[in-house]
Parts: structure tokens; sequence; C-alpha cells
């Protein structure tokens, strides 16, 4: 082992298998840090993006002038190299240059898959299955540290109501506990049990904190909530992270009622590291500090660093900022050096855990990379994934699933055939054009004496198309309706696939309109009129404006972008060899301008549902969902029977129980997510009118009946009260049980504090 004080090079003089200090993390992080200089350890705070591959000659003088930095130990990760060769050749150059040979840490975004896509995250949020979700985390994990990689930037957990913003399709939804519980899956499933296993990987919550509250859902924007909104709405999806363990944490980019959360030290030093004790490293978002100068609250890097550093932002991703600046505050008394080694230690610990001290090469395996990405298995996973993430919105007649009898099929619409828009974005390593369409998967799945015809109709989006480029959408050529049309009356049935493209939706796409862009409405109105069995399929990343359509169609199919098996995963559903069991993790609106729409709202001053039209609503538009959070139809029916309490009250450090038998009175087996809501009926503080803090998922044969049981305790009915503390308050408390935030079925009960 490696003692405090002996220089690290001397005890880890090769460049494999380099002898790590002993002791604990603590000790060895110690024992490093005993080690450095300012300069190594303001290095390690730095972290580059290495998009240029780092195996080719660096030409430009930016890129000369980091890899003089890499081989100086004066960086302590890369985000945006990937596969093992370049991580490998990265590593090399730290290790084999640099005094004390610290090995980086490559991150890279793995957000819904790193090769082999999965449903893009508010998609897969849509199976209400944890294990589920904590099982493909664990796929993208093994592919991603495969190539190289050993921490993600994700899950993201922004509780956001707003479906103008383009990110909602990167969480969970609208809904706190939702957000909290599938955050703590994936985060289980990237890191696993043993974060040093070379198959597993450091995962990051973000953004911390308020992002998905952007004002008028714009994306960066400004964000005012206030002290109890932000702990009771914001704060617990990341509470839970930082209590799972989660590596690394990531600072927002918005400003928070006047501080940009990159210079929040309440929010980043006292709630994230005193007050939740909480050890990994926080990360900003990319160029954040540097930020803090167009935000208008520091005048040069020099400030943004100060402002950053003390409110606790341990890395600079990609800003110049303390690269730049940091050295010089540290020397000149500016900064206290203990809090660089506050900084450094957290950063130093993440990667011991990642067992990179021990071979800083374990995630460079060319043969592992060739084995596990876009394997057979992994793709069987993401067709699960992908079957799961579907909601069923509506099925009149009973349209679904397509019989036998069905002869003729008319597969029509921009997405239809398109191969790129179900990988969604943030696609990672996916290659282009990989997934499965509908088309394809209509194909693959229907009965051999059904024909199938197809008209695209028309185009969506044309031209460039990726992460970065405007999106040239089509708004005027109809020359393809004709044809549509016409198979739209020839068949027996229409399979209409309408939405978004992929890169619609994601960072940096919010939008004022979410109906159907370009000439898609229109396409929808003609094939619909030509022909009334038609089933519409949306491919999308938020909730979209679907009104008009939803009245004129039997059938929809909420299939978001599903990933590589998305078409197999509608074709399965379509036939009736899956049964959805997918329910929406956001509300659905009625008209754009609802948002932000959630059913988790506060009840006014002015009730609903007297004579009187002095309440809080609109003149044209109702006040609820057109689908609300929670709903999905099933092909088979699940009948509720009434609450059951094993007592109506309970005190300090007890419970109740409560219960409920759920039947499957249909004929076909099935999955029903069943949802406890609660309201507070009178608090400290106004509270949401309901509040999911419950659910399971069960699976139910035709006939079959099941009580599901849920324990309510302290914390269930616990929140941030006006005492400015996490409590529970004595009082009375209605309960729901049932299959979707609409439910009005309930029991209440009391808790009595002693
Ligand atoms: C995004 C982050 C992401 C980072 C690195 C930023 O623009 O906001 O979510 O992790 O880029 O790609």
């Amino acid at each position: 082992g490696c003692l405090a004080g002996t220089v690290l090079s001397a005890c880890n003089p090769g460049t494999t298998n380099a002898t790590a200090p002993s002791g604990s993390t603590e000790q060895k992080a110690d024992s490093v840090l005993a080690l450095m200089t300012l300069g190594e350890k303001v290095g390690q705070m730095v972290l580059y993006n290495g998009s240029w591959d780092v195996t080719g000659p660096a030409t430009g003088t930016d890129d000369r002038k980091k890899l003089e930095k890499l081989k100086k130990g004066h960086v302590g990760g890369m985000l945006n190299v990937t596969s093992a060769a370049n991580t490998r050749e990265a590593q090399r150059l730290v290790m084999e240059n640099s005094r004390l040979k610290i090995p980086l840490i490559f991150g890279y975004d793995v957000i819904h898959g790193y090769r082999t896509m999965f449903p893009v995250p508010l998609g897969e949020s849509a199976s209400w299955d944890l294990e589920l979700m904590q099982k493909t985390a664990r796929v993208a994990a093994r592919e991603a540290a495969a190539a190289g990689i050993n921490w993600t930037f994700a899950p993201m957990m922004d509780v956001s109501r707003d479906a103008r913003w383009g990110r909602i399709m990167e969480g969970a939804g609208e809904d706190p506990y939702l957000n909290a519980v599938i955050a703590v899956a994936r985060i289980r499933g990237f890191q696993g049990d043993d974060l040093s296993a070379a198959n597993t990987i450091a995962a990051c919550a973000k953004h911390f904190a308020g992002y998905g509250f952007a004002e008028a859902g714009r994306d960066y924007n400004t964000v005012n909530i206030g002290e109890h909104e932000l702990h009771n709405t914001i704060l617990p999806p990341f509470r839970a992270a930082a209590d799972a363990g989660v590596a690394t944490f990531m600072s927002a980019f918005n400003d928070l009622d006047g501080i940009p959360a990159s210079a929040d030290r309440k929010l980043q030093r006292e709630i994230l590291k005193d007050t939740w004790n909480w050890k990994g490293f926080n990360v900003s978002d990319w160029g954040a500090i540097a930020e803090l100068i167009p935000h208008g609250v520091a005048a040069d890097k020099v400030q943004a660093t100060g402002l950053a550093v003390r409110a606790g932002i341990d890395m600079d991703m990609e800003g110049g900022a303390y690269e730049e600046a940091l050295v010089q505050l540290v020397e000149e008394h500016k900064i206290p050096e203990n809090l660089i080694d506050d900084a450094v230690k957290r950063i130093l610990r993440v990667k011991f855990d990642l067992g990179l001290f021990d071979d800083p090469y374990r995630y460079c395996n060319e043969e592992t990379e060739k084995q596990e990405l876009y394997s057979s298995e992994n793709r069987q996973v993401a067709l699960e994934a992908a079957k799961k993430s579907i909601v069923l919105l509506k099925n009149n007649g009973n349209i679904l699933p397509l019989g036998n009898n069905i002869r003729n099929i008319a597969v029509i619409g921009p997405l239809a055939g398109d191969k790129d828009s179900p990988l969604g974005n943030w696609r990672a390593q996916a290659e282009a054009n990989s997934a499965v369409s509908v088309l394809e998967g209509i194909r693959n799945h229907a009965p051999e004496s059904c024909e199938i015809t197809y008209a695209k109709g028309a185009d969506l989006a044309a031209g460039t198309r990726n992460f970065l480029s405007p999106l040239d959408i089509n708004d005027e050529d109809t020359s393809g309706f004709a044809e549509a049309v016409s198979l739209a009356r020839k068949a027996d049935a229409v399979i209409l696939v309408v939405g978004e493209d992929a890169f619609q939706s994601g960072e940096g796409r919010s939008q004022a309109d979410i109906g159907f862009a370009g000439v898609q409405q229109q396409l929808a109105d003609a094939v619909t009129e030509a022909n009334k069995n038609t089933v519409m399929v949306l491919m999308n990343g938020r909730p979209m404006d679907i009104t008009d359509s939803a009245g004129k169609v039997k059938g929809l199919l909420e299939s978001w972008f599903l990933g590589s098996e998305h078409g197999n995963a509608v074709g399965e559903v379509l036939f009736g060899k899956y049964n959805p069991s997918g329910r929406l993790p956001v509300s659905f609106p009625r008209h754009v301008g609802q948002e932000p729409l959630y059913y988790n709202r506060k009840s006014t001053g002015r009730p609903e549902g007297g004579e009187q039209v002095t309440y809080s609503h609109y003149t044209d538009v109702a006040n609820d969902a057109l689908f609300p959070f929670g709903f999905g139809l099933s092909y088979t029916h699940f009948a509720y029977g009434n609450i059951q309490l094993n007592r109506d009250s309970f005190t300090t450090g007890g419970t109740i129980m409560a219960s409920v038998t759920v039947t499957n009175t249909g004929k076909m087996a099935g999955e029903e997510v069943v949802q406890l809501y609660l309201h507070d009926e009178v608090a400290s503080i106004t509270r949401p009118v309901k509040m999911l803090k419950a659910f399971e998922k069960i699976h139910l044969e035709p006939g079959e009946a099941r009580t599901v049981d849920f324990v309510i305790d302290e914390d269930m009915i616990s929140f941030y009260t006006i005492n400015r503390k996490w409590e529970a308050e004595p009082g009375r408390f209605r309960l729901y049980i049932g299959s979707s935030s609409a439910e009005t079925d309930a029991t209440s009960f009391e808790f009595r504090s002693e």
C-alpha cells in the first residue's frame, strides 16, 4: 500500500495495476490530498469536454492547451470522450505524464441508454415499474462502462409541470414522489451495489435545483418559487437521491428567486452538504459557473469562481472559470484553501469508490465493449421497457387489440416509417436510423392474412436533425395526402402515426405551441374523415395538445420515443400480444394555455362547484386535464373494492394499514397500477388537493383478485411546514386508492401527535 507522505507516483509507477494507498476511502483521499500542490488540486476541479479525438494529433491551440493540461495532471475528468480506445488514450496521457497519476473520471450523458436505446425517461416513467427502470439503467451502465465511461449525467429528477419545456422528456414528470422513487431506482441501476465493479458507473442527480420550473416553460429561464414549494415539491427527489448514495450532483443553470443555482450557497452547501450530510461531489452544469457573468451576479470569471466555490460547486464543467481564476484566488487568500481541500477530497473519494486508483483502465476493455454494445440480451430489455411504457388513452368500441378479422390495415403518417425519431433526443451513441419503426413492428406482428399498406402522407421535419440544429418543419407540402386518403378509404382500419420529431423535445426545445407541428393536423383530419376506424399512435417526448384529434379517432396510443425496439413494442400492443399497462406520469392538457397543468394543485379560496362563476377558472376551457396524471386504459377491466383501514387513527411512531382488493373482471391478463393519494385537510400551509404517496403495479389473470396493502406512517404525511421543518402535523387526511389521480372514492383517517 501507499502511505501518506509518499509521493503517489513512487508507489504507482506503472501505467496499469497501480498500487493504491490503503485504508478507508477517507484515509486514502487524505493521503493523496496531502501530496498535492495547489495547481494539482484545482486541476481536479476542472472537467474538460473531449469530443475531439484524443487519439489523433491535437490541431487547434485550444486542443493543444488541453493536452498539455492533461499531461500535467491539471484536469480532473473529461466528458464526451467515448469508446474504450479513446478513454484509454486520454487516461494514458495522464498516467504516463503527470506527477501524481491521479486517474481521470469520464462522464457522459447516458440518459436512456448508451447504444441500445430505452424509452426516453418520461416515457419509461409511464411504466410505473421501478424494477424495470433499475434494469434499463443497469444495462445502460454496462454498455457505457464497456466503452470507457464511468460517470453518467443522469438521472434528471426535475419535477416538471409545463409541457412547453422541452426537457420534460428527460425526467419522471409532474409528481415529486414519482420522481423520487424513479430517481432512486435509476441510481441503483447505474451504481449497482458496488461502484468499484467494472460495469457500474457513478450517477448524477440533476439539475439542482428548480430547472423544471423555468418560467413559461422556456428553457434556462428564471425560476420563482417560494421556500415551501422548493422544499415540498422540488427537493424531495434530490433528498431521496442523496440518501440513496448518489455519487454526484449537478447544479442547475437557472436562478431561483434571484440567486443563480450555481452560486446558491444555501442550496448547494448548507442544504445538500451540511443538512443532508451528503458526501459526493457537485459538478456545475455546462459552463454554468461562467454563466454567472451573463446572469449579472459576477463581473468576470474571478468573481464567478469565488461565488461558485463558496457555494459548494466542486467541479467546473467546461466553463474555464476555475481553471483561469481559482489558483490566484487561493494564493491571494480570497478563498480559504480548506474549501478547495473539501472539494478535491469529494472528487478523490468518488474516484477511489469507482476503483480507478486500483486500475485506471478498468473501464477500457475493447473485448467487453464488442460483446456488450447492442447485444441481443440488451435489445430484449429494450423491448420489455418499450412495451411497458405504452399508454392506451382511448379505445372506443374496443377497436384495440386489432382482431384476426382485419384484412387490410393502412399505416399512415410522417413518423410511421421513421427509424430515427424513436431513438429520441439524448441518444448517446445510438446509431442513426437504427430503431424498429412502427411500420416494421406492424409488419412483424400482424397476422399473415392481413395486408399492410403504407403512405407517409407528409414529411414532418427535413434536413439536418441533431442536438443543436434548428428543425426544418414541413409547413406546406401536402402532396402526399391524396395517396394517404385513398389508402385509408380502402382499409379496414388505419394506424396513423403522428407527433413529434425526436429533436422537437429535449434541451433548448421549448415550444409555445404543443399541438401537431407542420401539416400533421390537416393530415390527421383528412385520414380520420376517410376512415372511422382510425387508431392514432402518438410519438412524442412531452404531453401534446391533442384535443381535436382525441375526439375524432377511435383508438389512441401514447408511444413516446420508445427507443431501439419502438416498433415491435407498438406491434405487440396493437395486435394484443401485450396488454398495455402504462399510466401517464404527466397531465395531458386540453389546451396549451392551461400550462403549467398538474393534478397536485392547491385548492384556492374559491372552490369550484357553486352557482357562481367567480372561482378560479378560464371562461373558454375547463380546468381539468384531457387525460389526467396516473391515467391509462387496459384491454381488461379492473374493479376496486372498498378501502379497508385496520384503524382509523394513529399516533407518533404508529401506522395504519390501508387495503383494497382489485379484481380483473375482463377476459385478458393484465397489469394494474394501484395508486394511493392523500389530502391533508387542514395544515399550517396550503397543501395539494391530492398527493401520490404510494403505488403498486400488479399482474392479474382474468378473474383473479388481489388485496394490496399500503402502510401509512408519519413519513408519508410529513412535509416542510410553517415551522420550516420536515414534520407531521396532527389532523385529518383523506385517502384515495384507485387507478388514476382522478379517483373520487375516498375514506379518511386521523393522525394525533403525542
Ligand atoms: C445539460 C446537462 C448535461 C450537460 C453535459 C448541459 O447542457 O443541461 O444536463 O448533462 O450539458 O452534456
